[in-house]
């Protein structure tokens, strides 16, 4: 098992991942050159954290254990930063002025904390507390952002095939027949899910017959289907 630090950004949830990038540059266009240190955590690496200055040499660096998942970076919420200057990481100016730019960009900033100050910390946690984590309270699941698929369904709105794009800002498999059927009515003149799939086997809409012959599509090949047609439509 790996104990080693992940400073891999990607690891973090999706809208952390964008607050960590909006304050890399925020802080380029203020000259701060940062540098993202740590990520996510696995129960071990913030185990391996918590022995340091307990019962491993060192400087006592956090108070949350790994093994009861009670640090942000276990669940993906939470990340570390320092200046990208050897010798100077830990520069406390250089950390306030980045602080306060996290701040102003709706992160919370572990050097603003009360008591146990963590300068280098981020975190963005909405609302939840580890307790709520652990209880099985999940951060809201948010979507990347899918320019092309947005556009499609904006299309599909104006020509009628689509009542409600709200609807389709999240796929949900069940509504895939009845949009399929619509389509075959609207764009060739047939009626029923089969006839309107092999229709769009013949237009070149559908590629991979068969996940479609045997409703055996998923979430992206919907979408990926509805930007086909968007674009057939023209
Ligand atoms: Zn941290």
């Amino acid at each position: 098992m790996s104990i080693e630090r992940c400073d891999d950004i990607d690891q973090l949830h999706p809208k952390v991942k964008e607050l960590a990038e909006k304050l890399l540059n925020e802080a380029k266009k203020q000259g701060l050159n940062v540098k993202i240190i740590d990520t996510y955590r696995s129960k071990e690496r913030q185990d391996y954290l918590y022995a340091q200055g307990r019962t491993r040499p060192g400087a006592i660096v956090t108070n949350a254990k790994g093994s009861d998942m009670s640090s942000y970076h276990n669940w993906r919420l939470a990340f570390d930063c320092i200046q990208n200057k050897k010798g100077d990481e830990y520069n406390s100016v250089f950390l306030a002025k980045l602080g306060k730019i996290g701040q102003s960009i709706g992160l919370e900033w572990g050097g603003g904390w009360s008591g146990f100050k963590d300068a280098p910390h981020f975190q963005y946690t909405f609302g939840l507390s580890i307790k709520d984590l652990k209880s099985g309270k999940k951060p809201p699941q948010v979507p990347v952002k899918d320019v092309a698929y947005e556009k499609a369904i904006q299309n599909l709105v104006l020509e009628g095939i689509i009542g409600s794009p709200a609807a389709w800002n999240k796929i949900n498999l069940n509504n895939v027949l009845a949009l399929i059927s619509k389509i075959g009515v609207r764009l060739f003149d047939v009626n029923g899910y089969d006839l309107a799939v092999a229709k769009m086997v013949e237009a070149k809409i559908i590629s991979s017959p068969a996940i479609w012959k045997d409703k055996k599509y998923t979430e992206q090949n919907t979408r990926d289907l509805i930007v086909k047609i968007s674009s057939y439509l023209g």
